[in-house]
Order: structure tokens, then C-alpha cells, then sequence
């Protein structure tokens, strides 16, 4: 697990770490209650002999069997801001720069993992559309609609990047499919490239290859967990789910073979129980892989089988976000790091006079997924606010400035080194 490098040691502070982290005892997820017959598979919105009326905010509207995918889709309270179709300000925001589209049926996502809002228990007291998913509310819109907003705006579009999310449904791959296609149809996706967000347990290698040619520029596979172990118990047969970790590698390595070096990625989820040496040898292995990972900070979403669990402490999330930053784009490896015995960073790989700049630089720290315009180290998808509240910030959604910097520092344990 170790590659000693004494000169390039952390700090002393940081070497006497409080044990202040996600531990694998701690991190289980609670049993669902069961879900009454009429309400499952989507009964209750099934029942609703109403068509649908446009735009569908969650919670305001009555959900009907028709506002499904390929025509209608979710989309982030911060993309429906940003498109103009929800009034509302984000603190320290001004837009997003990543329109995510998220696929939607009455049925909801069939799957059930345990730190997502919109899982399958969910159906037991809420209809799929007015689940909370990474902290917001996603409203319904028709497809036809965001595309004449975005097609519109042209050149001016604030976007940078779409994603299609798919979600665990026996219509997903086809929906895809045409979802891109009316989103290419009419908006160059060299102007505003695409990326996919699969799901990898309804998919063959052809869906990878038909996405690839069909215009999609990056495929991406929500591992989430760090560990087969953590797979099986948050998205797999722990919590009744159909997820598998083989198959989800299995769509992984499709992707590398089939959209190249930089065009693919993994999601991790980090304080899921797994050690910071789990998460970044996962890191590494994709990277070698030649491709990047996206990372996310746990937070115990509201109505998921880990919402009685605490989010993870920003000394664990800061090392790992600082980890993966130098693995992805600073040239670090895992094998150059140091961990103690409960896996936790006691030092990079590097001197405090190589961090220091890559510290204050401060990249490391905003969220972190696909690229957009600016920089292949920033990720234009924001996300703000998806993995913390905006008052004690995790990833942060715009670029930290010195006092940012400052805490980031104080739970880094890695003063700045005075010259
Ligand atoms: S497959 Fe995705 S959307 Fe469905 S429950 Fe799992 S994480 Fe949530």
C-alpha cells in the first residue's frame, strides 16, 4: 500500500489524523418499508387519467402516465434556472454550465440504490417525478421544449456540455437513443458535445458503439462505490437492486475500447465506507485505463436507504479530492502515496513545494466530471450544490477564492508554506 518518500511527507499535523472518517462498520444502509401493492411499479401516477400540461414542477402538478421519455425529461433545478423555466438564484452561481437530462417514467428507476433518492423504495410514498435526487427537486419538461430554448440561443448558450442520464427502465437504451437524436437534430453537438450517463445493466457493447456513432462525445459509468464489496451492499443484491460490479466494468471497458483515451469516465461515491487508498487505487486504474473519474462527496440524501448515515467529514472528502486531482491531471500515482492504517493519505507522493501551487490553484476542489469550454481540469458539470449544502461546501460549483482556499487548507491539515 506504501511507497515511502520521507522528503515529500505531509505536514506533522496531518500525520496525527483524528479518526474522523466514513468507516465500512458505520456505513449500512437501512431496510426499505414495503411498498403497498397499488403504489408499485408506478400505480398511483398510472391511476391519474390526465394528460400532461408542459412544464411539471415536483410536487405542484399531477403526474400522468403519458409524461414519459423520449418526450418529456427531467432536468436540474439549476439547468431549469438556467434555462429561464424556473425563476431562482444560486448562491455564488450564475448559471450551470451542464444541461443534465434525466430520463422519466411513471415507473420510475427499477433499480434500488441505497444513497439515491430516486430508488425504487421510493415508490412507497412518492411518485418517481417529485423524488429529491442529489439534494433538488427535477422538474418535467417536454424534450421539444429545451431543444428550442437551447437551439435558439445558438451561440450565446450559457452550456457547455449536455448529459443524458439514463436511470434502470426497460425503455432507457431506446430512449437514449432517441433523445440524442432529437437533441442532434437540431443542435450541432461539436457546438455543445454530449455525454452519456449509462446504465450499464440494460446495455450491450452495440449500445456503446451505436452511442459513439449516433454523435455522443463521452460515455460515462456510475460505479459509485469504490468496492465490489460496497457495490453489492449499496446498489446489488444487499438492497434487492440488479446492479452488478462485473457488468458495470464490463460496459467500462466498451467504452475505453470504443470511445478512446479522455472520452470515458467513472462516478465514485467517496465516504461510502471505503478506505482513501480504495478510492484512489480505483482512481488509478482508470486513469490507466486512459480515462478519468468523476467524483462525488457522500451526503445522506433525504428519503434514501442512508439517510440516517453521516455525510462524509471534509478532511477524508479534501485528501481524496486532492488525491484524484494529482492522479487525473498533476502526474501523481497511487503507489507514490502514503496511507496509515485505516487506509487515510498521510502524504502525496510530493513536496509541499510542488502541492502548494496545485493547493492554491484550487481546481482540485470544485466538482469535478466532464470538461467544458474553459480547461480540460474543469468540469462543466457544476452540479451546485449536488453533494453538500452552500454552508459547509464539498464541491464547489465556481472557482474558490483565497478565503475558500483557507478553509480548504485548515481541513487539509496542510498550511501554507511561508516564503
Ligand atoms: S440506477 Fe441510478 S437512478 Fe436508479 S437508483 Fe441507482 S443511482 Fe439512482
Amino acid at each position: 500500500m506504501t511507497c515511502l518518500k520521507p522528503e515529500a511527507r505531509m505536514p506533522a499535523a496531518a500525520n496525527a489524523l483524528a479518526p474522523d472518517f466514513n468507516a465500512a462498520a458505520l456505513m449500512k444502509p437501512r431496510a426499505p418499508a414495503p411498498t403497498p401493492g397499488e403504489r408499485k411499479n408506478g400505480g398511483a401516477v398510472k391511476a391519474n387519467g390526465v394528460s400532461p400540461q408542459g412544464f411539471y414542477m415536483p410536487n405542484n402538478n399531477i403526474q400522468t402516465p403519458e409524461m414519459r421519455s423520449p418526450d418529456y425529461v427531467q432536468l436540474s433545478t439549476a439547468a431549469a434556472i438556467t434555462l429561464g423555466l424556473m425563476q431562482g438564484k444560486m448562491h455564488r452561481c450564475g448559471c450551470t454550465r451542464c444541461l443534465n437530462l434525466l430520463l422519466t417514467y411513471p415507473e420510475g428507476c427499477r433499480a434500488n440504490c441505497a444513497y439515491c433518492g430516486l430508488a425504487r423504495h421510493r415508490e412507497a410514498d412518492r411518485d418517481y417525478a417529485d423524488r429529491n435526487f442529489i439534494r433538488v427537486d427535477w422538474p418535467a419538461v417536454p424534450m421539444a421544449q429545451i431543444i428550442d430554448i437551447v437551439a435558439k440561443d445558438g451561440a450565446k448558450s450559457p452550456f457547455h456540455r449536455m448529459c443524458i442520464s439514463m436511470i434502470t427502465h426497460p425503455r432507457s437504451d431506446d430512449d437514449t437513443f432517441s433523445v440524442l437524436k432529437a437533441w442532434t437534430d437540431k443542435i450541432d453537438p461539436k457546438a455543445i458535445p454530449v455525454s452519456i450517463l449509462s446504465n450499464p445493466t440494460t446495455m450491450q457493447r452495440a449500445d456503446v458503439a451505436r452511442l459513439k456513432d449516433m454523435g455522443a462525445d463521452i460515455f460515462t459509468v456510475a460505479l459509485d462505490a469504490a468496492t465490489p464489496e460496497i457495490f453489492d451492499a449499496t446498489r446489488g443484491k444487499g438492497v434487492n437492486s440488479p446492479h452488478s460490479w462485473r457488468k458495470y466494468w464490463e460496459i467500462l471497458e466498451d467504452a475505453r475500447d470504443i470511445f478512446g483515451p479522455q472520452k470515458f469516465g467513472a462516478h465514485i461515491i467517496v465516504g461510502m465506507g471505503e478506505t482513501e487508498y480504495d478510492s484512489l487505487s480505483l482512481i488509478q486504474r482508470i486513469v490507466d485505463m486512459g480515462g478519468h473519474s468523476h467524483m462525488f462527496c457522500f451526503f445522506p440524501e433525504k428519503g434514501s436507504l442512508m439517510d440516517h448515515l453521516p455525510a462524509t467529514p471534509r478532511d477524508q472528502w479534501r485528501r481524496v479530492q486532492l488525491g484524484r486531482y494529482l492522479i487525473d491531471y498533476a502526474g501523481g500515482r497511487v503507489e507514490q502515496m502514503r496511507f496509515d492504517e485505516q487506509g487515510r493519505v498521510i502524504d502525496f507522493g510530493m513536496s509541499q513545494s510542488e502541492l502548494d501551487p496545485i493547493i492554491d490553484k484550487a481546481v482540485a476542489f470544485r466538482t469535478s466530471g466532464c470538461p467544458g469550454k474553459v480547461a480540460e481540469d474543469i468540469s462543466a458539470c457544476d452540479r451546485p450544490y449536488g453533494d453538500s449544502p452552500p454552508s459547509n461546501i464539498a464541491s464547489f460549483p465556481f472557482q474558490p477564492n483565497k478565503a475558500d482556499v483557507t478553509k480548504i487548507r485548515r481541513q487539509l491539515a496542510i498550511p501554507r508554506t511561508r516564503n
